[in-house]
């Protein structure tokens, strides 16, 4: 081959090969052809074209070129062999040339394996595509921006009941008609969707009526391709059984809120009613002890007895009935449960005393017992769990009263008893109104309205009750409410020790690094307990000192002092002989109650907050100072 031809051949970007028609051997090839086949030009030059090409189509065509059918000109696809075994997809043309009178086939081929392999991944996208579209549950149609059909799948013709050669006209007012045709408010659909194609970014939703009965929802949302809108998606679900369920749904809390209304409706009406006639049997029952003697006297106090009871009854019933219609309404406050466990161990003693029952209130150690509450229906709750503890005791059992944290955002007032207790079975139905459980319901007084009205007031508090229980043993049962964040309390009961005159003169040891606090609690002692002497220390070194040479009769300990956490020095003063036995109150700026129930574990006698709220802490120290027989 002449030097510029052969230039030209290598230049050439495709690959050629030249094979003899006779011999059907290559006779000539570029270096293309080294790159696509992996053979040197030497090493292909005289290779019979049947090693090479290696297509059906390929071996037929050089089998018709042996038997003398020469083919013109030709552009197929054919498939090569590479040196190394693989196979290749190519495109080649074929032609035929005369050469001074002797023939031979040039075959320019082109790589194609890349695009074929990518032409077969698009199909088997597309097919795929085409299968989820035909799996899913809901009808799809897809429109362009004006609304012409795109495409849609079996479901969608399957839920609208035509046919696809009905609906795949692509004729978007026909076909739309067809749809219309079959809804019973086909305007409103006409106008949801002429909306949407008028925003082609929004996405909207709704539901369309069939006249048949069936309702759909539909949902669509904008087709996008590289972020351009170019049509949309429609996909229609079949809803019927849930609009059905639905339906039914609302019907029965409809028909529930009447029948709760109407009973709520009843109750109050008729508790009003019972009201009247029982102040005429209660006024008149009084009037009669009062004039009547004797065996007499006893039978008029009976019947004012049993009418306190109805009205106590009535009261609660229409305290259940105003909660139900969400009619309740709470005064909500910060309120001190030392003085509510006070008064209505006070309401509940003689109904203890008469049955021997002895009472016992756990020592409230702090001022910071306070519950965000109404303080009325806290005491109706209270005494609730105090009159059961009572009444569903043994003659000669116990009642105890104690508060302790709930977490840190709630305190507990428990109250325990020793008596018949509650079966496991039972304990679910407890809080439920009119609910009386066991064999004793008979016998023992009450209506089984007390616990699920406690139950009902404490969840309108934010809060919650609880039980526990084993039967023959006893019960408790607890209230939790939330701590109240503010201090303004309601005014405390007057202090023990304000008429309390000391046997000898009382010391007290307040250890606190803060001098105002020192003087501001200086000044409180001496207007209101000028028999109280006051020492100070500004450290817990100088205190602890202070303490073992003067013996103080209590100790007031600021919980952060410069020289170490009131823990420490408490414990400190605990280990030491002459400090072990002398009540120690914390004082802290922390209310949370969990560091209130640490203190109050550790031993410490009792926990005031800052800033003092000067009443109470009053009450706090001459009641510590009580039980230890010093005032
Ligand atoms: P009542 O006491 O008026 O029946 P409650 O709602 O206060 O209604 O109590 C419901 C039921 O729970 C009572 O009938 C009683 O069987 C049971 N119960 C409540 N407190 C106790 C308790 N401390 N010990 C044993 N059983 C109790």
């Amino acid at each position: 081959m002449n030097p510029l031809a052969e230039h030209l051949l290598n230049a050439c970007a495709e690959t050629v090969i030249a094979v003899d028609p006779c011999s059907l051997a290559i006779v000539a090839a570029n270096r293309q052809a080294e790159s696509l086949l992996g053979y040197s030009v030497q090493d292909l030059i005289g290779r019979p074209i049947a090693d090479i090409e290696v297509g059906l189509q390929d071996l037929f065509f050089w089998d018709e070129v042996k038997n003398g059918n020469l083919d013109e000109y030709q552009s197929v696809e054919g498939e090569y062999r590479h040196q190394s075994g693989s196979l290749i997809v190519v495109q080649k043309t074929v032609r035929l040339l005369n050469i001074d009178g002797s023939r031979l086939y040039v075959l320019s081929v082109h790589d194609t394996t890349a695009a074929k392999q990518l032409e077969d991944e698009t199909a088997r996208t597309t097919s795929l595509l085409a299968a989820t579209l035909e799996s899913t549950v809901d009808g799809i149609l897809v429109t362009n921006l004006a609304g012409g059909i795109q495409h849609f799948n079996h479901r969608f013709t399957e839920l609208w009941q035509l046919s696809a050669s009905q609906f795949g006209t692509g004729e978007e007012p026909r076909a739309l008609n067809l749809l219309l045709d079959k809804l019973a408010d086909p305007a409103n659909f006409r106008e949801w969707f002429d909306h949407l194609l008028s925003q082609a970014q929004s996405e909207g939703s709704t539901e369309c009526r069939l006249l048949d009965g069936r309702v759909f929802g539909v949902a669509s949302r904008p087709q996008r391709l590289r972020e351009r809108p170019i049509g949309r998606v429609f996909s229609f679900h079949d809803i019927t059984s849930l609009k059905a369920t639905e339906a039914q749904l609302i019907a029965a809390r409809d028909a529930a809120q009447a029948a709760s209304r109407a009973k709520s409706e009843f109750l109050s009406h008729m508790s009003h009613e019972l009201r009247t006639p029982l102040n005429a049997i209660l006024g008149f029952g009084k009037v009669l002890e009062e004039e009547l003697l004797g065996a007499q006297q006893a039978k008029a106090a009976h019947i004012g007895k049993a009418g306190q009871h109805l009205l106590d009854l009535i009261n609660e019933v229409l305290d259940l009935a105003s909660i139900e219609a969400g009619k309740l309404r709470l005064d909500m406050r910060s309120v001190d449960l030392v003085n509510t466990i006070r008064d209505c161990v006070a309401l509940v003693t003689p109904l203890a005393e008469a049955r021997n029952i002895a009472l016992h209130v756990k020592p409230l150690l702090t001022d910071r017992f306070v519950v965000h509450a109404d303080a009325r229906r806290l005491k109706q709750m209270t005494i609730n769990l105090l009159s059961n503890a009572i009444k569903y005791n043994h003659e000669g059992g116990r009642v105890e009263i104690a508060v302790t944290a709930s977490g840190d955002t709630h305190w507990r007032l428990t109250v325990l008893d020793t008596g018949i207790g509650i079966a496991d079975e039972d304990s679910a139905q407890l809080f439920e109104s009119f609910n009386r459980i066991g064999s004793h319901a008979a016998e023992i007084e009450g209506a089984g309205i007390g616990l699920a009205l406690t139950r009902k007031l404490a969840l309108l508090m934010q809060g919650n009750v609880g039980m526990q229980s084993e039967i023959g043993i006893g019960s408790r049962f607890w209230i939790e409410l939330p701590c109240a964040r503010s201090s303004a309390l309601e005014p405390v009961k007057p202090a023990v020790a304000e008429l309390a005159k000391p046997n000898e003169p009382v010391t007290l040891l307040y250890i606190e690094d803060d001098t105002l606090s020192q003087k501001l609690l200086g000044a409180v002692l001496t207007r209101k307990r000028p028999q109280y002497k006051l020492l100070t220390a500004s450290s817990g070194a100088a205190g602890m000192a202070l303490a073992r040479e003067n013996k103080p009769d209590l100790i007031l300990l600021d919980q952060h002092l410069p020289d170490g956490i009131g823990a420490e020095i408490f414990k400190t003063l605990r280990l030491q002989a002459e400090t072990r036995a002398i009540p120690v109150i914390a004082l802290s700026g922390n209310a949370e109650p969990s560091a209130i129930q640490d203190a109050i574990v550790a031993g410490y006698a009792g926990y005031l907050t800052k800033p003092l709220q000067i009443d109470a802490a009053l009450a706090h120290i001459d009641s510590v100072l009580l039980e230890s027989g010093l005032i």
